[in-house]
């Protein structure tokens, strides 16, 4: 251990460089040994709260000391989302890649707010997110920006779609002016959460926001949708957005972008596709027929950290026009204003923030790393293994499909015409039960993770499969788990 030379200064080089290599074997020996951990941290809420020092150390400590204690006191607390056996919610996962780009940006420490303090970031960004768009099949018009999280992106776009509502909303703000309609966000009923507290944000209210109903497969019905917009006109309101999702949460399912997008030309409405979750799939050739229309859209949201192994947080808001963004951000003060502003991009133009990290590194590491055609195959497979599980439910007297499967997201339940639940247990209440049960289990007992949804009152047990760790094999363990439960139930 070397000395510290005094109370000034970094930790000494060579420390950095010792550390450095035994974090890189752990995590070497974390990623290869990933199934030995509980896929649910298996901790009591307060565990790690209360395993540690209520305040600060006066003096710094050993950094040895400091890495033990994310072995005896950290890991316990991990939930792996890196584990293959990570079906819960959407399954996502890191690449190692994906990591070193997130040691390189954590060591630039850059703060990508203008041009000349980070060009490397502004410039790399605007050159990956254009693979990206190649790859995706998107249209030469179409500009990114990187965000956070798709909460974060979607919010962005709802605040462009009001400012070219021409109210000058950015100027006058909303409150204490009586000269505003009610302006309308328009979404499925299956739609994210995230845009419920975008408008919350954004001080359109939770009423502004008109959910409209889906058809048997949990897709957006484009004639509700014309219906909704003519009474709300009608009334005197102002549609502003209609945010139509492919890869719902709860089911995956697909609202019809082409139709939709003809709905918002006839009344000049924002069109913002939420492809959180789906977007990635958008790079295999024969998955491009889910996104038809999506080119027509104002602005898309994808998420690389969900399904393109880049670690979180990355989401990527596309626009048609990223002039209407910046029209609704832009605001430069005296001590950002640089002689250059007219010639280069500064980030700091297109949102809430000033500083924006560089998130940029790690996805070209990712797709470097694994080029279009790796990315595809592993996309491709985990679509295959989806399909699979799913054929595995259909074919089964014990369970059933609640919903079709368009990417690698199953939602299924065990059912009545099982043998092991048949007698006496005939109603959704009852089944609902009996599969939260089912999954609390298997959940509890640390071998896999699975969540719910409710699909027209029914439980739904939803299974995921995204990591870029995930093999058949894994399907065949949570397969056994279920059935096994289940006959336990019987
Ligand atoms: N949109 C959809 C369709 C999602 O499935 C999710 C998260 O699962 C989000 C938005 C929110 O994503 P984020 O956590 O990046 O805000």
């Amino acid at each position: 251990m070397s000395e510290r030379p005094n109370n000034f200064g970094d930790m000494p080089t060579e420390d950095f460089r010792r550390f450095g290599y035994q974090i890189v074997d752990q995590l070497a020996d974390y990623f290869d040994e990933m199934e030995k951990y509980p896929v649910l941290s298996q901790v009591e809420p307060d565990w790690l709260r209360s395993s540690l020092p209520a305040s600060a150390p006066e003096s710094g400590e050993d950094f040895g000391d400091i890495l033990g204690d994310v072995d005896r006191l950290i890991m316990p607390a991990v939930t792996h989302w890196n584990h293959p056996n990570f079906h819960g919610l959407f399954s996502t996962s890191t690449s190692s890649v994906g990591v070193f780009g997130e040691m390189f940006a954590a060591a630039f420490d850059m703060k990508a707010m203008l041009w000349r303090t980070s060009p490397a970031s502004t410039e790399l960004e605007d050159v990956v997110l254009d693979w990206l768009r190649q790859m995706m099949g998107l249209p030469a018009h179409f500009e990114g920006i990187i965000y956070d999280t798709a909460s974060v992106s979607t919010m962005h776009a709802i605040a462009a779609a009001r400012e070219r509502a021409g109210l000058d909303i950015r100027e006058k703000g909303m409150s204490g002016r009586d000269d505003l309609p009610l302006m309308r966000v328009y979404a499925s009923e299956h739609v994210h959460s995230s845009i419920d507290k975008g408008v919350i944000t954004l001080g359109l209210g939770l009423r502004s926001l008109r959910k409209i109903e889906c058809n048997e497969r949990f897709e957006m019905i484009p004639a509700k949708l014309a219906t909704a917009i003519d009474e709300d006109i009608a009334a005197g309101y102002l549609p502003i957005c209609v945010i139509p999702t492919v890869g719902t949460t709860s089911t995956s399912s697909v609202d019809p972008i082409d139709e939709i997008a003809d709905i918002c030309e006839k009344y000049g409405v924002w069109l913002h596709v939420d492809t959180a979750y789906a977007g990635s799939t958008a790079i295999i050739p024969e998955m491009q027929p889910l996104f038809k229309g999506w080119e027509r859209a104002d602005s898309i949201v994808v998420n690389p950290h969900k399904w393109l192994f880049t670690p979180f947080d990355l989401s990527v808001l596309y626009c048609k026009n990223l002039n209407e963004l910046k029209g609704a951000f832009s605001l430069v003060a005296e001590y950002l204003k640089t002689s250059d502003e007219q010639t280069v991009k500064n980030g700091m133009d297109y949102g809430i923030q000033l500083g924006r990290r560089f998130r940029a590194l790690k996805l070209w590491f990712v797709i470097r790393y694994f080029g279009r055609e790796g990315l595809i195959a592993r996309l491709r497979e985990h679509c295959r293994l989806a399909r699979l599980f799913a054929l595995w439910v259909e074919e089964s007297e014990n369970w059933e499909l609640l919903a079709p499967v368009p990417f690698a997201l199953v939602c299924f339940r065990a059912c009545v015409s099982s043998p092991h639940i048949g007698k006496g247990m005939v109603n959704d209440e009852q089944l609902n039960i009996l599969n939260e049960k089912i999954m609390n289990d298997i959940n509890a007992s640390g071998e896999a993770y699975l969540s719910p949804t409710k699909l027209n009152g029914k439980t739904a047990l939803r299974l995921s499969v995204g990591s870029i760790r995930v093999e058949e094999r894994h399907l065949i363990k949570v397969w056994k788990l279920l059935n096994e439960r289940l006959s336990k139930e019987a």
